[in-house]
């Protein structure tokens, strides 16, 4: 299969430094408000900060992928004395928690790394250099038409099992009319 350059984006997360000023949240939701910049909703933020101020605990986690079913077996991690709970490094917006969806429709959200922007927005307004963007290129295996076709229509029809065809529908048209 034919190898393509892939610009590959990460943010390198320093999760000691956080305070928890949710700043990050702030600029993600007002960022992906519609329109642009007319609200503040963290509900609608790509990131959330995970809290628990008992055991010294802020903890910035990206929305990742939509799963439709959620997973039997969960870790607990203990690092540096801090036990975190079951789903804390989890970036998936799953049906056993309300995290990374749509409050009005439900749907999941998925970081875009704010698409578009030099810098994604949450690491410009993160003041404590908590997040760290990194971008590098790297060769991958180009994917094919097909492939990448076959991935949406799963992708469409588990959306359209969860939430029904008339919200997906909705939300589809809501995008549109955002492009
Ligand atoms: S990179 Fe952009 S879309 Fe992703 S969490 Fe940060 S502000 Fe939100
Ligand atoms: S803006 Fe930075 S310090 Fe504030 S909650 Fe987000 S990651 Fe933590």
């Amino acid at each position: 299969m034919a190898k393509v350059k892939k610009l590959i984006k990460n943010i390198r997360v320093d999760a000691d430094r956080c305070n928890g000023c949710r700043g990050c949240e702030i600029a993600c939701s007002a960022f992906h408000a519609e329109p642009k910049y007319s609200s503040v909703n963290p509900a609608r933020s790509r990131i959330r900060i995970l809290t628990h101020r008992l055991k010294d605990i802020w903890l910035p986690v990206f929305a990742g992928e939509y799963t439709p079913t959620e997973c039997a077996g969960r870790d607990i991690y203990t690092i540096d004395g801090k036990e975190y709970e079951e789903c804390a490094f989890c970036r998936a917006a799953c049906p056993s928690r309300d995290m990374f969806k749509e409050p009005d429709t439900g749907l999941p959200l998925r970081c875009d790394m704010c698409e578009g922007e030099d810098e994604p927005l949450c690491v410009k307004w993160c003041l404590n250099d908590v997040l760290v963007f990194e971008q590098r290129e790297e060769w991958v295996e180009e994917e094919s038409e097909a492939k990448r076709q076959e991935q949406l229509d799963v992708g469409l029809e588990s959306l359209a099992d969860k939430y029904g065809r008339d919200k997906l529908m909705d939300a589809v048209a809501r995008m549109n009319a955002k492009d």
